[in-house]
């Protein structure tokens, strides 16, 4: 007999995803954070956006879960009373030979199932956005903001009503698997203690390769390095000429310095990309001489000293930057060979936006693992 049927390790958006859909199954959860309240990690450091699912590859399951998971977010949103604004976005070329690749991020975002795309001449982009300098515009009336952490007090919320349970300060040590087929779980903090689960669902971020390698692994198939990759925002200070969010074309590593609005209609700038080899979020204000650059390039009027540093975030990379970026990998018992145990690994943007698909695609995935 096992102490808890399930355990989920990590109280950001994916763990607490997943815990409120094992919890509404009817399965008796406990969610284990390392931290002393939820969402704290890499869901309290990103841009809040809702992507439409325009740049992944065809198939792949960051392509899926972000066209799956946009739909389900906006209507918890709109169940749960999640604070969001169904902003749009323009995608912006700004020389010559970015027009070939806007016209390719127009076909992928076909392949991904994303339909409403519309192309924009630079006078119908400035009509929407008279700062905005481009020779074309990708316009995405599906993409939008959101309260991060009203989602998660909302999913945790949730959860709770349905039964879990989250315990705070209590980091996983180690696992292993019993002859029963239960897992073991030791636990370290202020109050160190063992648990035996039938399911285990590892959702710790960037933590999740290390967490990977405390636990049972069995096949020889190999545990996903840790990768990180640095983004720094800046602010602008004072008011926004721009009512909606404006993305560069992208690069490997993200999505260029692109501009979003929180709800309260305050513009930042960013995430850049820089690899780093530690989880530092100390902000560089040196950095800023690269927005002005990069951001002139679509909005040539941002005055002098307009940004002010605001925060950095970490991507959890599973790859090197030298390779395309990694798609999600949700790794059950034919990766690892261990019933009943589930790694979230490289769980980088869209995640946020996926998280409600990433959780029914994983708690189906558990149910398979039981049957
Ligand atoms: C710069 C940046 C911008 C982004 N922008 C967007 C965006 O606009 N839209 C979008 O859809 N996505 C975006 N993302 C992606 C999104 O933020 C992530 O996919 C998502 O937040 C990942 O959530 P998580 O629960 O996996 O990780 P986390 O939120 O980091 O949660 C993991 C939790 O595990 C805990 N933990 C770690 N180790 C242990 C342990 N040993 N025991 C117990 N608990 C442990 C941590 O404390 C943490 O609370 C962005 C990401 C970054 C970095």
């Amino acid at each position: 007999m096992a102490d808890t049927d399930c355990i989920v390790l990590g109280a950001g958006v994916i763990g607490l995803a997943i815990a409120r859909s094992l919890a509404r199954q009817g399965r008796d959860v406990l969610i284990v954070e390392s931290e002393d309240q939820f969402g704290s990690g890499v869901s309290a450091r990103n841009s809040e956006v809702i992507h439409a699912g325009i740049y992944y590859p065809t198939n792949s399951l960051k392509a899926r879960l972000c066209v799956e998971g946009k739909a389900l977010l906006y209507a918890h949103c709109r169940e749960y009373g999640v604070a969001h604004r169904q902003t749009g976005k323009l995608i912006v070329a700004t020389s010559a030979n970015q027009l070939d690749k806007l016209k390719a991020l127009a076909r992928q975002a076909g392949q991904n199932g994303v339909h409403d795309l519309h192309w924009l001449s630079s006078e119908q982009a400035t009509a929407l956005e008279p700062e905005l300098q481009c020779l074309a515009a990708l316009w995405s009336p599906s993409t939008g903001i959101i309260d991060s952490h009203g989602l998660m007090l909302s999913l945790l919320g949730d959860a709770q009503r349905h039964g879990a349970q989250a315990v705070f300060r209590t980091p996983l040590l180690h696992g292993e698997r019993l002859d029963s087929g239960l897992l073991k779980l030791s636990f370290g903090g202020e109050s160190p203690t063992t648990l035996t689960a039938r399911t285990v669902i590892n959702a710790t971020g960037l933590q999740a390769p290390d967490v990977a390698s405390r636990l049972p692994w069995l096949t020889n198939l190999a545990i996903p390095k840790a990768w990180y990759c640095k983004g720094t925002y800046f602010g602008l200070q004072g008011r926004t000429p721009f009512t909606h969010l404006i993305y560069p074309m992208p690069d490997t590593a993200g999505l260029g310095i692109h501009l979003t609005l929180d709800l309260a209609g305050q513009a930042r700038f960013g995430p850049d990309t820089e690899w780093v080899d530690t989880i530092d979020y100390s902000l560089d204000p040196d950095r800023s001489t690269g927005f002005y650059a990069a951001v002139r390039q679509y909005w040539p009027d941002l005055p002098d000293g307009a940004l002010v540093p605001a925060y950095t975030g970490i991507r959890p990379k599973i790859g090197p930057p030298t390779a395309p970026a990694a798609d999600f990998l949700i790794a059950g018992p034919e990766t690892h060979g261990v019933e009943g145990l589930l790694h979230l690994l490289g769980i980088e943007s869209p995640g946020l936006t996926a998280s409600l698909a990433i959780a029914h695609h994983a708690s189906q995935q558990i149910d398979r693992t039981l049957t």
